[in-house]
């Protein structure tokens, strides 16, 4: 079927940017991330949303009694083709850092900036209205192509758990929330809690997830001018405010912890430098502060999917107890559990007398370059972008692709390196999103036909 770019362009893409924006405005994040909890209003709005528009368009909707999930099929084909994408997003973390409310989205120079407007309700708007154009203009895929939409991609993952023990696998499909061209290789994840018993003279808290850079960090304890005049010194924020010091980094996704600012291995820098004892302080002060993979303990586990990393996305020390959380991203050929989490348990038991404990994991993904379904997205993402020097790549992100056998992770994010997802002032380029559907639609067209 042959797309006319400027129909696409003109009479669809202004839609599905609206609707993005609608979307957006629903702040449908967790404040709470831990397991069995119900799925929040706003993520269940949201979920409604998404499932109320597919209607729309025709096609047949079913939201879970729980909101844990929802999908949306078109067409009447006896394999299931999947769409995956989610409607949570993170939080807006520090709300100071924003040139907006996070859930007000705004256009700024060809920009549009706005929390979940790349991660990944851009992404899942550009593919709801690229399925329509084809639908409208006599496209009839071979596939039932189904849109899943997930609930709790950014937490916990009980939404592709309830999807996967109660509805039906997909016989192929796409994840797009990771990047371009398309990831052959996703790496396992780790989410751990060290935890310890130490009468400490102070306490530090901070962080909302595991799986970002904690930007926010509050210190109450003695010694805070020391403190300040050293993170002053190395231009780290630092304000004296409620009895304590506030203390600022940047955050960043967990998968890239040397793009951000740990305000928590900051935090124990300086305490650590005002001469205030705390084994994690220590800890953190040799292995973890601008250091990312953990080699001191583990070992150099780089291989061609890169190396492992780690970030500390939660701290919370009091008087009597101290907890630290890690996100670990670990290279496809390595075994987590005797190249990593046997080694951690016995560093931290020996060095710091305190427990390490794994409390999530995710396998990993691994596609064969040959296949058929690798080879037709190089081929469109060639056409569409003129990019023929990308390859298909590693990540250490974890998409829904891991939730299934089947599906590959396709975009949608085209410079990775530059991400702005999970950071404050997530933006997405209003040209990009118009690439991105030109690529979806010319994508599903050719991967749901046999
Ligand atoms: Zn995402």
């Amino acid at each position: 079927m042959k797309i006319e770019k400027e129909k696409l362009l003109n009479d669809y893409f202004p839609i599905a940017l609206e609707k993005l924006k609608d979307m957006i405005r629903i702040p449908s994040y967790r404040k709470d991330d831990s397991s069995g909890k119900p799925v929040p209003k706003e993520i269940a709005d949201c979920l409604k949303y998404a499932i109320d528009l597919c209607q729309s368009f025709g096609w047949k909707t079913f939201i879970a009694p729980d909101n844990r999930y929802g999908y949306a099929d078109w067409g009447t084909g006896d394999k299931l083709f999947g769409i995956l994408c989610h409607l949570d997003v993170v939080p807006g973390g520090d709300l100071s850092k924003w040139f907006t409310d996070p859930f007000e989205p705004i256009e700024k120079d060809g920009k549009l900036i706005g929390r979940g407007s790349y991660d990944d309700k851009g992404p899942t708007l550009m593919n709801l209205y690229a399925a329509k154009y084809l639908m409208d203009n006599g496209f009839e895929p071979d596939y039932t192509v189904r849109f899943i939409f997930g609930t709790s991609e950014e937490t916990t993952w009980e939404c592709m758990e309830a999807y996967t023990e109660r509805e039906r696998l997909v016989d192929l499909g796409y994840v797009p929330d990771a990047n371009f061209p398309v990831v052959y290789a996703e790496k396992y994840i780790t989410d751990a809690d060290i935890t310890g018993k130490y009468v400490s003279t102070f306490t530090l808290k901070g962080g909302e997830v595991y799986n970002a850079v904690c930007d926010i960090v509050h210190y109450n304890g003695p010694k805070t001018e020391e403190i300040k005049a050293y993170l002053d010194q190395n231009n780290i924020e630092c304000v004296a405010e409620n009895d304590g010091l506030t203390i600022r980094g940047q955050s960043a996704h967990g998968s890239f912890p040397h793009k951000g600012v740990s305000a928590i291995t900051w935090a124990l820098e300086a305490i650590n430098e005002a001469g205030i004892y705390h084994p994690l302080a220590k800890f953190s002060n040799e292995y973890l502060h601008n250091k990312f993979d953990l080699k001191e303990i583990v070992g150099d586990l780089t291989d061609e999917t890169g190396p492992l990393t780690v970030c500390a996305g939660k701290v919370d020390i009091d008087k009597t107890e101290f907890k630290l959380t890690f996100n670990l991203r670990i290279p496809c050929t390595r075994d987590p559990k005797v190249d990593v989490n046997d080694k951690l348990q016995a560093f931290f038991e020996a060095k710091l007398n305190s427990q390490y404990q794994v409390v999530g994991n995710e396998d990993r993904v691994f596609f064969d370059l040959n296949s058929d379904t690798i080879k037709n997205i190089m081929k469109v993402y060639q056409e569409v972008t003129g990019d023929t020097t990308s390859k298909p790549i590693a990540i250490g992100g974890g998409t829904f692709a891991k939730s299934m056998p089947n599906l590959v992770a396709f975009g949608a994010e085209f410079d990775i390196d530059n991400t702005s997802m999970h950071t404050n002032n997530e933006f997405v380029l209003i040209d990009d999103l118009k690439k991105m559907m030109e690529i979806y639609v010319k994508s599903i067209a050719i991967l749901t036909k046999n």
